[in-house]
């Protein structure tokens, strides 16, 4: 049996606590609903002494708002209840769905949006337990100097594996994040670098405390597919997520992204923009998926599943 190392466990009852305490605690880890975080620990991915709880901070998993406005999910929200709730069976379907694609339910029952989003990148040599990594001569990632994948690679390629992130983009998603030195918001995008390591841009010190989906003027949809070898159980191997906004029929705006592709989510819209002005018929959504195919040099079944989502 796998076990945690020795950790001190803080549950502060505020935001501006828990930023205090990272602060002060350089090395220290918040913990929202630990799915991805715990097992990680136990294989010791993290030299971590503290973990510093998010469960206990009020109105974490409110949701607020309607499709008019915009809708504000707080980032404790649990991808259990976010698969089920009524603001996103409309147009902000794909998170509904990405929720609700990750895992088993005792999992998304636990797991949370917000630790979602920064689920740690993902690799063959790196996702295994310590004595497994120490036969392999260890990696970059974690106590290791060189790339077991490229060896020849100055950096990691650890893959993005988040179900929630590649949705968050294409509905063209803000987070909130708040840390010792204020709050501020900014595009999801903006969350993420492509780097298997330095995968976030928030510093350790903040928390996301919201994710806000863009109000909706006219009629919008949006749709998440997901291809992984056990359907009832795995990450990503690919993520498509699609929104499109319709004027009567034509497409006003198409945005895209696809997930597990790369060390962060990545943006495909500039190569959805011919549909835009058009009605689509199959052979422009096939045209279309396959330059996001062809230009992001990607896996060649990217294409298929964005022309499948496009078309629903
Ligand atoms: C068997 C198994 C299968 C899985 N399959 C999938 C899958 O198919 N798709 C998928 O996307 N994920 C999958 N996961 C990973 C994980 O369960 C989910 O990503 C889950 O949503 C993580 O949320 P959490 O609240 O448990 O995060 P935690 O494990 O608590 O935290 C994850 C990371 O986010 C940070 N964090 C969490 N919340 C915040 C916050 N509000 N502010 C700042 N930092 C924060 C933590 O410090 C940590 O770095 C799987 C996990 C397991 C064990
Ligand atoms: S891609 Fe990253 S995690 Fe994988 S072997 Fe290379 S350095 Fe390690």
């Amino acid at each position: 049996m796998l076990r945690l190392p020795r950790l001190h466990y803080l549950r502060p009852r505020s935001i501006a606590e828990a930023t205090e305490l990272a602060a002060q605690n350089p090395g220290a880890m918040f913990i929202a609903g630990g799915t991805d975080l715990v097992p990680n620990l136990k294989r010791r991915q993290f030299d971590v002494t503290m973990l510093i709880s998010l469960n206990a901070l009020p109105d974490g998993r409110r949701v607020d708002g309607d499709v008019q406005h915009g809708v504000t999910i707080g980032a404790g929200a649990t991808l259990d209840e976010l698969a089920h709730h009524d603001l996103l069976a409309g147009p902000f379907r794909a998170l509904a769905q990405a929720c609700g694609s990750v895992s088993t339910p005792q999992v998304r029952y636990m797991g949370t949006l917000g630790g979602n989003l920064l689920v740690d990148p993902r690799c063959n040599y790196y996702n295994q337990t310590y004595s497994w990594r120490k036969a392999v001569g260890f990696c970059m990632k974690k106590d290791g100097d060189i790339c077991l994948v490229a060896r020849s690679s100055p950096r990691c390629w650890a893959v993005s594996s988040s179900d929630s992130a590649p949705a968050a983009l294409a509905l063209g998603a803000e987070v909130t994040l708040q840390g010792v030195q204020g709050t501020r918001r900014m595009a999801a995008a903006a969350l993420y670098r492509d780097d298997g390591i330095e995968y976030t841009t928030k510093r350790a010190d903040e928390v996301i405390t919201a994710v806000h989906l863009p109000a909706v003027p006219g009629r919008m949809t949006s749709a998440y597919w997901k291809l992984r070898r056990r359907p009832a159980f795995d990450f990503p191997i690919l993520g498509v997520a699609v929104a499109i906004a319709w004027d009567d029929g034509v497409v006003r705006e198409a945005r895209g992204a696809l997930g597990a592709v790369g060390s962060h989510p990545v943006d495909i819209s500039a190569f959805l923009a011919p549909l835009q002005g058009a009605r689509p018929a199959e052979d422009l959504i096939a045209e279309v998926a396959q330059s996001a195919d062809n230009a992001c040099g990607l896996d060649p079944l990217a294409g298929r599943l964005t022309a499948q989502v496009a078309s629903r």
